[in-house]
Formats: C-alpha cells, sequence, structure tokens
C-alpha cells in the first residue's frame, strides 16, 4: 500500500493537470459557473432581452460554448437556433372602458382599476354593450367532477373570474376542502388557465379579480407594466387568446357587483360550493375602445443534443432560460442593467455544466437536449413555442429537468422540490438526494403555485413529466446557519434583487449548494438515461390523461 500511493497520488495529480483548472471533469464546479454567470450578466450583455443586441450577444456566447463543449446543434434543420417570432403589444393609455348600469356608469383606468392587455395582434379593440358574466373561479375539472361554467354561454361576453381555485380560503371542513390541493395551487387557479378557458369557449375578454393572498403577490406586481405584453406571434388560429385579458383590482370588482345586486366576499363563499354555477350580471354591460400599438420581431432558442448511443428518439432535457429584463430606470447605485444573474444566467451556466460532463462521461443510451430559453419573463414565450412546434417528438420527450434560480448561499442538507404528488420524478428525486445524505422538503409556499410558473410548466403542458429546480421556492436548510439562513437568503433576494439590477454576479456567492442541485440533476439524467423505463404521472395530476394518450408510442 504504501508503495502504491505515491504511484496513485501521481496518477491523480497527471490526470487533473490534463483537465482544466485542475477540476475532475466528471463534476459540476462551482468556478465554472461563477465564471460563465460573470460573462452573461456583464454589462456587454445588456441584460439579455429578447430582441436586443443583448440577444445576438447571448446566442452566439451560448453556441460557442455547445460548441467547445462537443455537442452538435440540435436546432431546427441542423441549426444551433429554433427561431420564435415574438410580438410585442402595448394598449395605448388612457383607457375608454367602462361598466355600465341603467343608473351607473364605472369607468375604469390603467394601472388603478385595471390592468389590462391583450395578445392577439389587433392594433384596435372595441365593444359595445357586451353582457358581463361571473364565472367564480371558472374551473372545469372533470377529474374533480367540477365544472364552474355548466351551460352558460360565454361567446362575446366579458368574464370575470376569482383568482386561484376554489379550496384555496376553504374551511378544513367545507366539501370542497381538499379538491383543488388545499393550499397547493393546481392549474385552475393560474390566470393563464383562466384566459385559455374564456378563449376556448369564445368569450371577448377575461378578467381576475386581484386578491394579494390568493395572487401571491400585491396590486403594485400586478399593475406593474400594465398595458404591455410580449408574446408568440403566428399564434395557433384554434387556439386564438382572447381579445383582452388582465387583472380587476378588488375595489372595482366590489362596486361592480354592489351595482348589479351581489356582495363579493359572499360569492367568494359561494363560488367553494360543488353546486356554483357562473350567472350573468344583470343589467351590466361592457364597453370598450382600446388603441394597441404592436411591433414584431425574431427571438432564438438555443439548442444543443448529445445523440443516445441505443436510443437516440428518445430525449431527456434539461434547460433553463437565457433572457433577463434587459435595461430599465437606474436603482439607488445608478445601475439600470438587470442583469439576472442568478434569474437566469446561473441556470444557463448549470445546463452547460451539465452538457460538459454528461459530454465527458461514458454515452448514454438515450439522447440529452441541452436548451436554452428565451423570453421566460415574458410569459415562457420561448418554452411554449418548443412545446407548440418541438424538434424532438413530445410523446418520446422522457422528461424535462429545469433549472430556475439557484441559491447563492452555500451547503444545504435538503433540497427543495416544486410541486408535490405530481410525478414519478419526485421519488426518484428523494432517491438520488438520500444517496448525496440530503433529503427532501416540499415548496414552503405551494399556493403561489411556482409549479405552473417556470419554463418546465410549458413541457408540463404537453404531458412530458418535470423537475423543477428552484432556489426561491423554499429556505433550503443550509449546513450553516439552517432553515432560517436559508430563508434569509431567500428574504434578501426576493426582497432587493429579484428582476432588478442588484441581480448581479458576485465573487461571494457560495455556489456549493447550487452544485449539489445541479449535481442531483446530473445523477437523474445519468439514470434515466440508460433505463428503458418511462416516468409517468400521479394519480390525481392534471397533466396524466394527456400523457396516457400516447402511451401506445412509448411500449
Ligand atoms: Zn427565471
Amino acid at each position: 500500500m504504501r508503495l502504491l500511493l505515491p504511484t496513485l497520488f501521481a496518477l491523480i495529480w497527471s490526470l487533473q493537470v490534463s483537465a482544466d483548472h485542475h477540476k475532475n471533469p466528471l463534476e459540476i464546479s462551482a468556478d465554472n459557473l461563477s465564471n460563465i454567470v460573470k460573462i452573461m450578466a456583464s454589462d456587454e450583455f445588456e441584460g439579455r432581452a429578447p430582441g436586443t443586441p443583448g440577444e445576438d450577444k447571448t446566442v452566439a456566447y451560448l453556441i460557442a460554448q455547445l460548441q467547445k463543449i462537443g455537442l452538435e446543434p440540435g436546432g431546427a434543420k441542423g441549426s444551433w437556433t429554433q427561431a420564435v417570432p415574438m410580438m410585442r403589444s402595448e394598449v395605448k393609455s388612457p383607457l375608454k372602458m367602462t361598466f355600465s348600469s341603467p343608473e351607473t356608469v364605472l369607468s375604469l383606468d390603467q394601472g388603478i382599476s385595471v390592468s389590462v392587455d391583450t395578445a392577439t395582434a389587433l392594433t384596435n379593440i372595441t365593444a359595445a354593450d357586451l353582457p358581463v358574466v361571473f364565472v367564480g373561479f371558472g374551473a372545469n375539472a372533470p377529474e374533480q367532477d367540477w365544472d364552474d361554467y355548466g351551460d352558460i354561454d360565454l361567446t362575446d361576453k366579458l368574464v370575470i373570474y376569482l383568482v386561484n381555485d376554489p379550496d384555496f380560503a376553504a374551511e378544513p371542513n367545507e366539501p370542497v376542502a381538499g379538491r383543488f390541493g388545499n393550499r397547493r395551487m393546481t392549474y385552475y387557479g393560474r390566470w393563464a388557465y383562466k384566459f385559455e378557458e374564456a378563449a376556448r369557449r369564445g368569450a371577448f375578454g377575461a378578467l381576475v379579480i386581484h386578491e394579494t393572498k390568493a395572487a401571491g403577490y400585491d396590486w403594485s406586481v400586478a399593475a406593474a407594466g400594465a398595458g404591455e405584453n410580449v408574446s408568440l406571434a403566428n399564434k395557433d388560429p384554434k387556439a386564438l387568446p382572447v381579445k383582452l385579458q388582465g387583472w380587476l383590482h378588488n375595489d372595482a370588482a366590489h362596486e361592480l357587483l354592489a351595482t348589479a345586486g351581489h356582495d363579493l366576499d359572499a360569492l367568494r363563499v359561494k363560488a367553494r360550493q360543488p353546486e356554483f354555477q357562473a350567472f350573468e350580471l344583470e343589467g351590466i354591460r361592457f364597453d370598450a375602445d382600446l388603441e394597441v400599438d404592436i411591433t414584431t420581431f425574431d427571438s432564438q432558442n438555443v439548442l444543443g443534443l448529445i445523440p443516445g448511443s441505443a436510443r437516440p428518439d428518445e430525449v431527456i432535457m434539461a434547460s433553463a432560460h437565457w433572457d433577463a429584463y434587459g435595461v430599465g430606470a437606474p436603482d439607488e447605485q445608478g445601475r439600470t442593467i438587470r442583469a439576472g444573474a442568478n434569474d437566469d444566467a446561473l441556470g444557463s451556466a448549470g445546463i452547460l455544466e451539465l452538457a460538459r460532463v454528461i459530454k465527458a462521461q461514458p454515452a448514454l443510451e438515450r439522447s440529452v437536449l441541452l436548451a436554452f430559453w428565451t423570453a421566460e419573463e415574458a410569459g415562457l414565450v420561448g418554452s411554449m413555442a418548443y412545446a407548440a412546434d418541438p424538434i424532438f417528438p413530445i410523446e418520446k420527450t422522457v422528461a424535462n429537468f429545469t433549472l430556475d434560480i439557484l441559491q447563492t448561499a452555500g451547503a444545504a442538507k435538503d433540497v427543495i422540490l416544486v410541486g408535490k404528488g405530481q410525478s414519478e420524478l419526485e421519488d426518484d428525486l428523494a432517491r438520488v438526494a438520500e444517496a448525496a445524505g440530503r433529503y427532501v422538503t416540499e415548496e414552503n409556499l405551494p399556493e403561489n403555485g411556482l409549479f405552473y410558473r417556470a419554463d418546465h410548466f410549458s413541457m408540463a403542458r404537453v404531458g412530458v413529466p418535470v423537475l423543477l429546480m428552484m432556489g426561491i421556492a423554499g429556505g433550503a436548510d443550509l449546513v450553516v446557519g439552517g432553515r432560517e439562513a436559508g430563508n434569509q437568503w431567500i428574504a434578501d433576494y426576493v426582497g432587493n434583487c429579484y428582476h432588478k439590477p442588484c441581480d448581479a454576479w458576485s465573487a461571494d456567492w457560495d455556489l456549493t449548494g447550487a452544485v449539489q442541485d445541479i449535481e442531483l440533476f446530473h445523477q437523474l439524467i445519468s439514470e434515466l438515461g440508460n433505463a428503458k423505463r418511462w416516468p409517468a404521472w400521479k394519480q390525481g395530476s392534471e397533466f396524466k390523461a394527456l400523457r396516457e394518450q400516447s402511451a401506445s408510442v412509448r411500449q
């Protein structure tokens, strides 16, 4: 042994020297993560807003890194990218928008009583004398035997929704309790679902009554950027959005419903009963005449592929979003660039690191697709565009692993799970975490519906099982300082930096915890990459039935 040891040390030493930065090439490197973020979050990249010179630099940088690692292009027709046609619309202020009854007129002000925009390409949106329908939470959930709509016709009407889902505020003894995940938000609670459901039913527009607790954020957040919308251009004509969408302030909603002879607070309780049915507001009419500025541009998703050695048509995805908020108003220190260093340059760096280590290890039987999405911040646009027009068939996409914000406060004893009860990937995560001496903690505010608010959801929506790492989903149990320190990190980051210039690269970051989390994804991808099994959605998931429709393709 004594004689062998020096030889062994020499061997290890020579292996390390031959690798970059004296590191084991098969391990996620904190230094690499930091160096990548430092570049992507530098002033030169101008906050990586889609459709700006910052996008061109970001896309070129990501492609160069993927080429350096030795990946193959994973985009359309052998390219590194997928074009995402985008549209930016802005409803001009002041608004001409009213609710009226024979006796009263309630005029609506943008940013004050409403926050409305459009995802259509219309430059003029007019409504005259439209009926107004209150649909409660507007859930149509056959798996829960729940339907708020009944026979009501919403064609060319304005539809008013309550935010969140029917059991969010329910007492434990109410019949609805637990049918919609209790305080955990289900898809039915998201405004995206409500707008889509209204559109499917031919409604003119949909407004969601804002309420801070049930929405997860206050009115100032709901009203920020009122009138603006960035969305996919050239939408599927079968799935055209409502012409007008947005928030209705709680006070304005109270006034509107009182005019129609209803008490909003009483309706909130009534809408939690299974027998609740949507109804038209008697005597109320909606009128609007809005001018809209529309501009269009092309943005890019970046895609790299590691082809599988045995079953290349079976694809595992790992993804993050490359975009951030661009240039904005100066903060107290005069900084204008919202560099999104953590959100989500760090996630992108994590995907590049995953690409590097997976490429360095023996080839997996299944393919691995590394995706860098555009325009997440505008509403998951890049990932939605991929899901609508996938390069690799969705039916044979094994799983999606998404990184979006990772904590920078050091090693953690646990890993935070977002979306408990959704898919078998959560059991896989628990297993690899345990093997690494860690444990799983559920996200701390499931009522905020984080599971429906990052790019992984675009894949879930088309049936692909997903797993998300999101550093703000719950305070980690840090090795130094415990849960308290983990919660403090979130309070500082969300309170001061989230979507602001303060989200900048720092030499002081401790990326040990981020490395640990990315390493769990590395293990899950490596395992699934050589497996024949297909992770499934769990009983009760909103996405189970959709995935099962294509089960025969995966036999
Ligand atoms: Zn993000």
